[in-house]
């Protein structure tokens, strides 16, 4: 009976389509029919980028790969528009100017107004084990039609789409913004003092908190702002009953705090003018954006979170050095857009940016090591004289060594958040998520805080190399 198994597995194997995926048979209702899908049960990658499909895998019908298309266009890092009309049965998908509509059960879709034709019709599809129903699309056709590149890797049922085409440039700092501006809080009495003070950049406001309740005298009285279009102040208790002070500003600002007899003066200005360094450190993804998944490759890791614990560990070195100031595009779980990512570091005018990745493929388990990408659209050039790609030779030295693995070298790739931050940029991939040793590698939390301090001494050889002037 042993015996006669091994044979049917073996079987089994050559006749299934795609073996390296062979998992367990998908039971789906397609077309209203409970059937036992046996074929390959699809991944999508993004830009390199693992897509969450949210268990329920693309699934191949007459050589057409259907992805969920909320799932895959627009819930992941592609980012499209668009919504499914239960009562017309219309998806209508959207991005960058193309407006895709389709019908369910329908081959015809109208692609900014015009017919096209579709090899199979987008389909409602229930996932019985996540108990989940989503409208598939043909994966290929959607993705060109959005403008979208799209490859096909049959051996590990893997599609990939990236999108080469350029975003436009994030507006700059407006330079009247480099002002200051001097915020006056007036001492109702002797007992008025600053209890602590938090720089919430990330909604561009900073909290002052006042022991006691002021609420009534300040908010009648007399906070001076000298220039009311750059920044307003609100006053409200909190819940210990102590006075918050929040000062709101147009971009992202620095404060300094004057506690003195008659008043508590806070002046506001560029960051630059308070901090001799600035650095944007950028924890990839985050949020609804996992970026690469481990459990396709039979770990656990998940990228957003390694790369926020590695973000977090090189944090620890950081708050150690009162030298460089660091903005951090997130310390928690959560999403952050690209644009929003670029758009600190310009506004705080960083001397420096660095965003942490884990790398995966799909088509070679064998792919293994650290890479430094820097923009191959232009290589940043400092007033001091340092540029990405002599940025990303010095990060590479300190990253490599600490990550212990393969030296995958320095290289090129448009990215939106290393092509639109005017500053030196880099974006490290710091291993793979989809090799065994690397996995290995990053569950360390040894290795974790090697990794932490490698950026910490990258970027502090850096600054010292070429001092800001
Ligand atoms: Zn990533």
């Amino acid at each position: 009976m042993k015996k006669y198994i091994a044979i049917l597995s073996v079987f089994l194997v050559f006749i299934l389509p795609i073996t390296a995926e062979a998992s367990s048979n998908l039971i789906i209702k397609y077309n209203g029919k409970t059937i036992s899908y046996q074929g390959a049960q699809l991944k999508v990658t993004y830009n390199g980028t693992d897509v969450n499909l949210d268990s329920t895998p693309g699934i191949l019908q007459n050589n057409t790969a259907l992805f969920s298309y909320q799932d895959l266009f627009i819930k992941s890092g592609i980012g499209a528009t668009g919504n499914y009309n239960k009562s017309t049965k219309t998806i209508t998908i959207e991005l960058n100017g193309k407006k895709i509509l389709m019908k369910l059960g329908s081959k015809t879709a109208t692609v900014n107004g015009v017919k096209k034709n579709m090899t199979l019709a987008p389909v409602q599809v229930t996932y019985k084990k996540a108990n989940k129903t989503k409208i598939l699309v043909p994966s290929r056709f959607v993705a060109e039609n959005l403008g979208l590149t799209y490859s096909w890797y049959s051996k590990t049922g893997t599609v990939a789409i990236e999108n080469t085409t350029i975003t436009p440039t994030v507006s700059q700092n407006d330079p009247s913004e480099d002002e200051w501006n001097t915020i006056t809080i007036p001492k109702t009495d002797s007992n008025m003092n600053v209890l602590e003070s938090k720089d919430d950049y990330w909604n561009r406001q900073y909290i002052l908190t006042l022991q006691g309740d002021y609420t009534a005298v300040l908010n009648n009285s007399n906070i001076t702002v000298e220039d009311g279009t750059r920044a307003t102040v609100t006053v409200q208790l909190n819940a210990l009953g102590n006075t918050e002070v929040i000062i709101k500003t147009n971009i992202i600002r620095g404060f300094e705090v004057q506690d003195n007899s008659s008043s508590i003066i806070v002046t506001v200005k560029p960051p630059k003018d308070i901090y001799p360094t600035i650095v944007v450190l950028d924890a990839g993804h985050g949020g609804n954006q996992p970026g690469t998944l481990g459990e396709y490759y039979g770990n656990e890791l998940i990228e957003k979170e390694v790369t926020l614990d590695l973000v977090l560990k090189a944090k620890n070195y950081f708050d150690n050095d009162s030298k460089i100031k660091v903005y951090y595009t997130r310390l928690t779980d959560t999403g952050v857009s690209l644009t929003d990512r670029v758009k600190m570091a310009n506004e705080v005018d960083a001397d420096l940016f660095l965003s942490v990745h884990i790398d995966a493929s799909p088509t070679n388990l064998d792919a293994a090591g650290t890479t430094i990408y820097y923009s191959s659209k232009k290589d940043q050039l400092a007033s001091s004289g340092l540029t990405s790609s002599k940025f990303a030779g010095i990060v590479s030295s300190h990253l490599v060594e600490a990550v212990g693995s393969t030296d995958r070298g320095i290289n090129k790739k448009s990215l939106q958040v290393l092509n639109q931050t005017v500053m030196p940029a880099v974006l490290i991939e710091t291993a793979f998520i989809s090799n065994e040793n690397d996995v290995d590698i990053l569950r360390s939390e040894d290795n974790r805080d090697a990794i932490g301090a490698s950026i910490y001494d990258a970027i502090l050889e850096t600054i010292e190399s070429y001092p800001r002037n």
